[in-house]
């Protein structure tokens, strides 16, 4: 549908590592196996096999990092995510990712995100804002809604991974703090739901939470009902995915207007949901509860932002002028600061004859 591509969107749930390009992958996996690294007939077959478990799908990650994990592959994937995302007209994002220690190549969680935001600073294809410091002033001219090519706005948010202890996590919470004025707005919890206790990440999240970062949580992806409950208790900012919540966990989660990012493709092929029809999107829909429609991880889930509007649409029977306003009330989920929530209604507004 190509008016779902020509709306502008936003995305305020994409891991950084779980965007890759196929093509990216595949390239850079073919190289690693000419040095004799790995066997890359073995990895081809996993990249390609478009179905997956959940547990596989970490299995995959595992991989996908030995790949890309060097600073200059990190700097070229986040250039790449970005450009990706702004081309189906995605006018803001929120990209997520883990920062990574790899001493054997020096690679330091700070200098992990060094390379990201060089990443961003490399971008040519497309106008970005995306607040580094010496490029504060860019803000003024970032989504002003003139159309003179592409433009996205991005903000950063540094994920903790379940794997990681108290300490590394508040590691990468003064790490968020630090670099605020880098586009860095909050912190995520995600990695494999079956891996950590939620009492491992508290200290380091009710930090962040006091610091006034934005918080967002991985959110019932498996069945973990004391988990749930302590994490709705929590009050994130936001949470991700909310598949397995029981019916007090929802009067919970609605009470307290606590934002939902869906993602339907990743629900359906990691058989977190057996089938769209059943997706909790209907239910949030209806109650008017916030909810944003997003990848989680285009690459690993072979989609888009507007295949997961055209999903919607076509599983919900969403019409074009209740789709505009779903990706508008998208604004108010943000972690952007009021200058670019108002930016971002101009451009809404000022496509809305199209839709509405
Ligand atoms: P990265 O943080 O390395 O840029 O992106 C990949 C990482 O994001 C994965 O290793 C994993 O920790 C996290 N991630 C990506 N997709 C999912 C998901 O669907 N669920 C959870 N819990 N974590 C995910």
């Amino acid at each position: 549908m190509e008016w779902i591509t020509s709306l502008p969107k936003i995305e305020l749930h994409a891991h950084l590592n779980g965007s890759i390009r196929e093509s990216t992958l595949l390239e850079l996996a073919r190289v690693l196996g000419e040095k004799g690294v790995i066997v890359f007939a073995d990895f081809e077959d996993v990249i390609r096999k478009n179905d997956r478990s959940l547990a596989e799908v970490f299995k995959l990650f595992d991989l996908i990092h030995m790949i890309t994990t060097d600073h200059k592959t990190v700097t070229r994937i986040t250039r790449e995510v970005v450009e990706d995302f702004a081309l189906e007209n995605v006018v803001y994002l929120e990209l997520r990712t883990t920062p990574k220690r790899n001493d054997s190549i020096g690679m330091s969680k700070r200098s992990y995100m060094e390379a990201v935001i060089q990443g961003l600073r490399s971008i040519s294809e497309v106008d970005i804002d995306f607040l580094a410091a010496s490029d504060s002033n860019t803000l003024h001219n970032a989504c002003d809604g003139i159309r003179r090519k592409k433009k996205i706005c991005v903000r950063l948010l540094l994920s903790i991974d379940r794997r990681e202890t108290t300490e590394s996590a508040m590691e990468t919470v003064k790490l968020a703090l630090e670099m605020r004025n880098a586009g860095v707005v909050g912190i995520d919890l995600s990695g494999n739901p079956l891996v950590g206790e939620w009492s491992t990440f508290l200290p380091a999240l009710q930090f962040a939470k006091d610091s006034d970062l934005y918080i967002t949580l991985h959110c019932g992806e498996v069945p973990n009902p004391k988990e749930i409950q302590a994490m709705l208790d929590f009050k994130p900012h936001r949470i991700g995915h909310a598949c397995f919540l029981k019916d007090e966990d929802w009067e919970k989660l609605k009470s307290f207007r606590i934002p939902v990012e869906i993602c339907l493709s990743s629900n359906i092929i990691t058989k977190s949901i057996s089938s769209i029809e059943i997706h909790h999107f209907a239910d949030l829909y209806d109650a008017k509860h916030p909810l944003i429609l997003c990848t989680d991880d285009f690459g690993v889930f072979s989609t888009s932002l507007s295949n997961e509007y055209s999903l919607a649409v076509a599983s919900f029977g969403l019409s074009k002028r209740e789709t505009f306003t779903l990706a508008k009330s998208a604004i108010d989920a943000t972690f952007a600061e009021d200058e670019v929530k108002q930016q971002l209604r101009l451009i809404f507004d000022s496509a809305s004859p199209e839709y509405v």
